[in-house]
């Protein structure tokens, strides 16, 4: 495994008014048309920001002086400073590690697979719903993400990409957070994304996942923007689901049928039950009827993922690799739904949520 390597010192960041990074082209006109600039200023300013990435307005150059100015008056670019990144020895990923203007830290993970590029973002500063098997669940909900902090990671992983002559070709709102309890400012930032050239990634290729909030999934569902859904399953029964996950207190495996199905109807896309697979906890052949019987009730994908137990003190272990397929036969058995098993690129990264964050803050790293 590569070491940490600090990259960039954090910048200061000027003082927290309006952050132009999340702005939609609308809104960006709207921004010039009130300091009495020309409509074509605002998309010398959206390409600027999402197409090349700006980091500050003074390096805006083909913007006016005085333009310059009376923006950096009003606005700021509120993007993370990138301030690690690990890249695993197999080149399957890469961990980003952010920090924001307040000093609070993000992770991102960049998944090499194929010519697939995917982006795995955070959409909050650790997570209140505390999932027993989550490194980022010991941090507690810190708070919220902006949009303009959302996108920024796409931004400077795009950067990094760039320098290869790469793109980022996708991304999943799977890192740090429930993406379903930061609603706003996650569609503001996937509409970004979709809309904007620069980050121009459409929706069939954006994916949300869910811990299974029940409410946030229909109002997804109705906010057309076409992105793939994934709920977090883990469980084949909510006795042991509510043990891995206390939102299922809340929401019952029956209520995450009935949203994935609502999302089929809505949408027209089907969703994807995420399984971790933990050894001795969730992974009997009895869990695999049972998730294979549940399969079939709602139009859907199963994506099998051996739980990643490196990096940080976990009582979880990664079933054995012969166990795995013999899970993944017994699904097979009783459901025709399409079943892969992800395995946790970037292992040695300590690519599931959180780790980095763990590993950088722990004195025991
Ligand atoms: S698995 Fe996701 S929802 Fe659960 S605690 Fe971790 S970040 Fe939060």
């Amino acid at each position: 495994m590569d070491e940490l390597v600090p990259l960039n010192a954090p910048r200061a960041h000027p003082a927290p008014h309006l952050d132009l990074l999340g702005l939609l082209p609308p809104e960006l006109e709207a921004l010039v048309a009130v300091m009495g600039e020309a409509p074509y200023r605002a998309r010398q300013l959206q390409s600027w920001l999402y197409a090349r990435a700006a980091r500050d307005i003074g390096s805006m150059t083909d913007l006016s002086n005085s333009f310059r100015r009376e923006l950096a008056g009003r606005a700021c670019i509120g993007r993370p400073a990138l301030e690690a990144c690990r890249e695993d020895q197999g080149g399957e990923a890469a961990k980003f590690l952010f920090r924001l203007p307040d000093g609070e830290r993000v992770e991102s993970v960049l998944i090499y697979d194929g010519a697939r590029r995917t982006a795995c973002l955070s959409s909050q500063v650790g997570c209140g719903l505390g999932c027993t098997f989550c490194a980022t669940a010991r941090m507690g909900f810190r708070r919220q993400l902006t949009a303009g902090e959302i996108i920024g990671q796409l931004l400077e992983i795009g950067v990094v990409l760039r320098q290869r002559r790469e793109r980022v070709t996708n991304v999943v709102l799977m890192g740090m957070g429930e993406p379903l309890l930061n609603l706003e400012a996650v569609l503001r930032s996937i509409q970004v994304m979709r809309l904007v050239p620069g980050p121009g990634i459409g929706g069939r290729r954006i994916t949300v996942s869910t811990a299974g909030h029940v409410p946030g999934i229909h109002h997804l569902a109705r906010a057309r923007l076409n992105v793939g859904l994934a709920i977090s399953l883990n469980a084949t029964t909510d006795e042991l689901r509510r043990q891995l996950m206390p939102i299922a207190h809340q929401y019952s495996i029956a209520d995450l049928l009935g949203a994935a199905q609502d999302y089929f109807d809505v949408v027209g896309r089907r969703v994807t039950f995420e399984y971790v697979l933990m050894a001795g906890v969730n992974d009997s052949l009895e869990d695999a009827g049972r998730l294979g019987t549940l399969s079939r009730r709602v139009p859907c994908k199963l994506n099998l993922i051996p739980y990643n137990e490196s990096g940080y003190d976990t009582p979880y272990r990664r079933p054995a690799a012969h166990w795995i397929q013999r899970f993944r036969a017994a699904v097979a058995a009783v459901s025709p739904v399409q079943t892969t098993v992800r395995d946790s690129h970037g292992r040695g990264i300590a690519a599931a949520c959180g780790q980095l964050y763990q590993q950088h803050r722990s004195p025991r790293r």
